[in-house]
């Protein structure tokens, strides 16, 4: 069975879609542990990240280092972290976590609540500073 997210990328389930390229795709985590927390994902279907092919993985950390610096641009961020978990959804993904101050908790078990009409402004916002 397809994963949420493929079922995300192909457009069968709603998402706040920051980016995609041929190969990758980025998203607003639906459950934030900070405004603008965003998935990044490789299209081809793989469990655990360490599994990829060299330049699956390679592609994707690049195309995560354009959207966390879209991220800094649009959100005034200190800077954007990472987090590598997938227990919960079995597709390799990359959790960019924006950090706006010296000592914000960076953890997955925090979420954070935000409103649609902020998930929608944070997603306009970043989506616009994408460097093509
Ligand atoms: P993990 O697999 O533990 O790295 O975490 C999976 C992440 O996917 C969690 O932070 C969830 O909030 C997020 N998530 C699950 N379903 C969706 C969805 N439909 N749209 C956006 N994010 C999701």
């Amino acid at each position: 069975m397809a994963s949420i997210f493929t079922r995300i990328i192909n457009g069968e389930l709603p998402c706040y879609k920051v980016a995609e390229d041929e190969n990758f795709f980025a998203f607003l985590d639906i459950n934030p542990i900070a405004e603008g927390h965003t998935l990044v994902v490789p299209k081809k279907e793989v469990d655990y990240l360490f599994d990829l092919e060299d330049e699956v993985l390679a592609g994707l950390t690049s195309f995560a280092k354009k959207i966390a610096h879209a991220i800094d641009e649009s959100l005034g961020t200190l800077r954007t972290g990472i987090i590598v978990e997938g227990l919960e959804v079995p597709h390799a993904h990359i959790h960019l976590i924006p950090i706006y101050f010296e000592g914000q908790p960076v953890s997955l078990g925090r979420k954070t609540e935000v409103s649609e009409d902020r998930m929608k402004e944070l997603v306009t916002l970043i989506s616009k500073a994408v460097k093509k």
